[in-house]
């Protein structure tokens, strides 16, 4: 080939390469929100930028990095478990107590309710796991949308400062702070899980073998109320250990509740 059908060649292709290059430099302004999301990430502890990278669609970082946010000062504390910390809870006397203090409330629910058994899942919800929930919970869907709505709003809104990036990344920030999710999603943000920390226990009722009342909202009304079950296991709970607090109010969640270890009780 001479040099002159390269010059062709590569002329011809000038058009084809242009668009695609202000189709790349158009992308995004075509979202926004979302180089908003990453430019608030990068001013938070690094593990939150990692974490909404793996979070599908704008409308579920938005809902995400509200919980980030607003729970800043004590993300470092809360931040779930890596691998190795996870590793290094099991056979751990801090596991013993937490185990113990399960099974007193095994054995109270069980003496209370022959026929029955308490059911619970003793290993720590890894950021994996919470992040394949954030990506498939209808509450969260539900509260993304709307989030995302609302976020729309406000920067499409007369005064907002779209030509001054820290100005406007400051008012995204106060905006997401002070919103409340509806409807309130039933988890909690990636990394942000107490199940992470192996701070949450989730009950549920189990009779041979088969799920009589488990962690499900749609099973609230029927199962949780109606069948006695929540007061049931609260009872137990109760009667057996001091060391559980709950169970979670807001949103309901009968079968979730927080654990305090004894070396911690008092703080
Ligand atoms: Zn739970």
């Amino acid at each position: 080939m001479t040099a002159r059908i390269w010059q062709a060649t590569i002329a011809a292709l000038l058009p084809a390469l242009t668009v695609v290059g202000l189709a790349r430099a158009a992308a995004p302004d075509t979202d926004p929100l979302s180089s908003y999301v990453t430019s608030i990430s990068a001013q938070l502890d690094p593990r939150v930028a990692q974490t909404l990278v793996q979070l599908v669609g704008t409308d579920r970082q938005l809902l995400a990095l509200r919980s980030y946010l607003w729970s800043a000062p004590h993300l470092a504390d809360r931040w779930s478990w890596t691998q190795e910390q996870i590793e290094a809870f099991e056979g751990s006397p801090e596991q013993r107590d937490l185990q113990q203090e399960i099974d007193r409330v095994r054995t109270a629910f069980v003496a209370a309710n022959p026929g029955f058994e308490l059911y619970v899942n003793s290993q720590v919800r890894s950021l994996d796991v919470q992040i394949e929930h954030w990506n498939s919970n209808e509450s969260v869907k539900a509260a993304a949308r709307e989030i995302l709505a609302a976020a729309q709003a406000l920067i499409l809104a007369p005064g907002f400062p779209t030509n001054r990036p820290e100005q406007a990344r400051e008012a995204l920030k106060a905006f997401l702070s002070g919103y409340k999710p509806v409807p309130k999603p039933t988890i909690a943000a990636p990394g942000l899980s107490l199940h992470g920390q192996m701070r949450a226990i989730d009950f549920q009722v189990h009779q041979g073998g088969r799920v009589v009342a488990g962690p499900s909202a749609a099973s609230i009304a029927t199962d949780w109320v109606a069948a006695g079950w929540a007061a049931k296991l609260d009872a137990a709970v109760r009667e057996a250990s001091n060391r559980f607090v709950g169970p979670q109010a807001t949103p309901p969640a009968p079968w979730h509740y927080t654990y305090v270890p004894e070396a911690t009780a008092g703080d």
